[in-house]
């Protein structure tokens, strides 16, 4: 076996290849035979770098997470690592927008969300590894299921995080290298609506008009919305009715929702909850659930951004905290546990989920620098590791 390269020593182009390798192995949500590809090689490279591996099936279709640990049996609390190596894109974008390079940009679907933070915190934990183990356990886990809400992994997830002392997470970077500290919750409504049908000209009177009803719905729901609360909610999706000549007999609408906080999110479910038909005869069957929980700023992950800072200055950069998101990520898990979470702390870049996706190939090596120090500082030097 070669020598592995120091991580000082290391170049953006033997990053970039490492990235481009793992980008060619397409990873479509749910594509199990993929996945479990994908899977192989990441642990592959863990064993090389003889970080202790294992593939955890989730779900009924057994995809693979990826479990790596550092220093298992030493005592204390772990630093939880989070990763998703799945991505937005269908199979055959590789081919049709091929991975390359124009400039300073890397392209390629999921380089920047995230196989290259995901990499890098790879990279960063097997350096540190083959120096000695660490004073606390590491633990990363690479999820196969984020892009579609984690539903298959989050048990997993919020398991392991209850043994965690803090939480990283190696989703994207904002503009500038910057970080999130706080992330919307997210959920879901379903209504749908069971009228009476009849004949439009014949007959209207005696018809009960689900369309009717799921837009009264539809417009209540928009209605929570409240941007100064930060409370969204977007009825993204209506079906309904059979012709023009019938009273629509059935009708439903599907709704994304986000809030600030657990107290919010309470509130709004039980406004939901309690939703009754306006029209008289129309049922109603509601669904809805929070996929994430919000992931509120805690002092504790101002704590934690402090200490990320001091890391970054000593890397050479500043690193600041971006204004609350509304996108959910595996750190609201993680966050709403109570572990101290930092999130957007993979590769820099732009273009997530779309076909101009790209990370910048200059800023790899710094990032690099930055993982390593951050896990060094929490779990490789005891005195200021927290408890
Ligand atoms: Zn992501």
């Amino acid at each position: 076996m070669t020598k592995p390269t120091p991580l000082q020593d290391l170049q953006p182009d033997q990053l970039v290849a490492g990235i481009r390798e793992w980008v060619a192995c397409e990873t479509p949500p749910h594509d199990a035979p993929r996945l479990r590809t994908m899977a192989e090689l990441a642990a592959h490279q863990a064993r090389q770098a003889g970080l202790q591996t294992e593939l955890l099936p989730v779900g009924d279709a057994n995809l693979p997470l990826v479990r790596i640990v550092a220093g298992a049996g030493a005592p204390g609390k772990s630093v939880l690592v989070l990763a998703h190596y799945d991505t937005v894109h269908p199979v055959g974008t590789v081919e049709r927008n091929r991975v390359r390079i124009e400039g300073d940009r890397l392209f390629g679907p999921g380089t920047y969300d995230m196989k290259a933070g995901a990499y890098l915190a790879l990279q960063a934990l097997g350096a540190l590894y083959r120096e000695c183990p660490p004073a606390r356990p590491v633990e990363l886990l690479l999820v196969p299921d984020e892009e579609t809400g984690s539903r298959l992994s989050r048990t997993l997830i919020e398991a392991r995080a209850r043994d965690a002392a803090v939480a990283l997470v190696a989703e994207p970077a904002r503009a500038g290298g910057h970080c999130v500290t706080s992330r919307k919750g997210t959920g879901f409504v379903h209504i749908a609506a069971v009228g009476r049908p009849s004949h439009a000209g014949v007959n209207h009177a005696h018809g009960r008009s689900a369309i009717r009803e799921i837009v009264h719905q539809a417009l209540a729901l928009e209605a929570l919305t409240d941007y100064t609360q930060g409370i969204t909610f977007n009825v993204g999706k209506i079906e309904g009715g059979s012709n023009r000549n019938v009273v629509p007999e059935r009708a439903s609408l599907q709704a994304d929702f986000r809030v600030v906080s657990a107290a919010q999110a309470q509130r709004v479910m039980s406004i939901v909850n309690a939703l009754a038909p306006v029209v008289d005869g129309v049922r109603l069957e509601v669904q809805a659930g929070l996929n994430r929980p919000p992931f509120e700023r805690s002092p504790q992950v101002s704590a934690l951004l402090a200490q990320a800072k001091r890391v970054a200055a000593a890397t050479g950069f500043q690193l600041d905290e971006v204004p609350l998101t509304g996108g959910g990520s595996d750190g609201n898990f993680t966050a709403a546990l109570g572990v101290p979470t930092l999130d957007g702390l993979g590769a820099e870049g732009d273009g997530a989920h779309t076909l101009d996706e790209h990370i910048l190939i200059s800023s790899l090596p710094q990032r690099l620098r930055f993982w390593h120090g951050l896990l060094r500082d929490l779990a490789w030097i005891p005195a200021q590791a927290q408890s």
